[in-house]
């Protein structure tokens, strides 16, 4: 089976200077466009869109009937030019057998996780790590790290209503439990206790600090707009920040103080589910398009879901068009086209540019055509 993408922009994230071209696919992975037999090819028209390697959200929440959140996978995945996603933390080591059935192998969108530190996930309440007897032992994590290749490390979410009295705590055990098998926490920042100059020093190379840019108090900036110092030295050890936009975690005015002072390198995110798809999420591309209001390039904002995500998440085969991986394609158009777009906090700016999906591929196919 082999397909030519043809009549599109190409933007490879890991060569800018590509744009005019073609894209090969033999057996669902990327192939150099003339090893393609023209005369038995499958020849996809991008219609003048914009052709990128496929999209990675690495902050979802798509286990529907195992968590209180959730939302389909296709949804928030291919259905909105999305086809990796990663699901953070929805899921402990309890549900773990049952997303798989249930949520990864069901979904064209390919679905990774975030294994939560706490046994049971997201669960009623919200507060999974109020209760020490909960978080998983290094052991429990190990078989659950064995059983399930899509895991890409561990979640611990650092908010005051997630932890009630523990403060540091959680974040200390989920640091032996990381460090015992190598690998990365994603760490969701939101109202203290615990504040952050005690959460960023437990922070390692390859740890992601989700919802950097929210615009609560004792957020990474100060008063003067400034990032606080732990910040600065988590970033210079290898920490790296996502946006994880959600109900309550993006703001404009954050992201535009952070961006005139520091051009530290981000991912990307929703952190969508049901209850904020409407408003104010709406999806990635909704995400990215904000990033465009606020003059990021575009070729920046594609990278922070493809090349920088792949990076981040530790993966090969996604976010890149190298020969020989995956064949996920995500085309999309950058329309002109007035539109008032939210925050979190309730900041309504207005966008000239909005980026809306096209096509997807996934592994070779294509799953959606908009
Ligand atoms: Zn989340």
């Amino acid at each position: 089976m082999e397909l030519l993408i043809r009549n599109g922009r190409v933007l490879d994230p890991d060569d800018l200077t590509r744009e005019a071209g073609e894209i090969g696919i033999r057996d669902g992975r990327f192939v150099a466009v003339d090893e393609v037999d023209c005369s038995v090819a499958t020849v996809i028209d991008a219609g003048g869109g914009y052709v990128a390697p496929g999209f990675i959200d690495m902050h979802v929440h798509v286990y529907e009937d195992g968590a209180v959140i959730g939302i389909d996978a296709d949804r928030v995945g291919v259905q909105q030019g999305v086809t990796t996603i990663v699901d953070a933390g929805s899921t402990g080591s309890d549900g773990l057998a049952r997303f798989r059935e249930t949520i990864i192998e069901t979904h064209d969108t390919e679905v990774l996780a975030f294994l939560n530190i706490a046994r049971k996930g997201l669960c009623d309440g919200l507060s999974e790590l109020a209760d020490p007897a909960d978080l998983m032992s290094v052991e429990e994590a190990q078989v659950a790290f064995e059983a399930e290749p899509n895991l890409v490390g561990l979640k611990a979410r650092m908010s005051g209503s997630v932890v009630r009295d523990q403060d540091i705590k959680p974040l200390q055990h989920a640091r032996r439990v990381a460090d015992a098998l190598d690998v990365p926490i994603m760490i969701h920042i939101g109202n203290p206790p615990p504040y952050l100059p005690d959460i960023f020093p437990l922070l390692r190379k390859g740890d992601i600090v989700t919802h950097a840019f929210h615009g609560k108090q004792h957020g990474i900036l100060d008063a003067d707009g400034e990032m606080i110092a732990e910040a600065k030295e988590a970033l210079a050890r290898g920490v790296l920040f996502d946006i994880g936009h959600g109900s309550a975690s993006f703001s404009y005015e954050t992201l535009r103080q952070f961006k005139g002072k520091y051009d530290t390198a981000f991912t990307t995110s929703t952190d969508i589910y049901e209850r904020n798809i409407e408003t104010p999420v709406g999806s990635l591309m909704t995400t990215m398009t904000k990033l465009l209001q606020l003059d990021y390039p575009l070729e920046e904002v594609v990278a922070t879901v493809t090349s920088r995500a792949r990076k981040a998440l530790g993966l090969y085969e996604q976010g890149t068009f190298e020969v020989g991986t995956i064949a996920d394609v995500t085309v999309f158009n950058v329309v002109d086209k007035k539109m008032s777009l939210v925050d979190s906090n309730g900041e309504v700016r207005e966008t000239a540019k909005v980026i809306v999906p096209k096509m997807t591929i996934k592994s070779g196919r294509v799953v959606w055509n908009g």
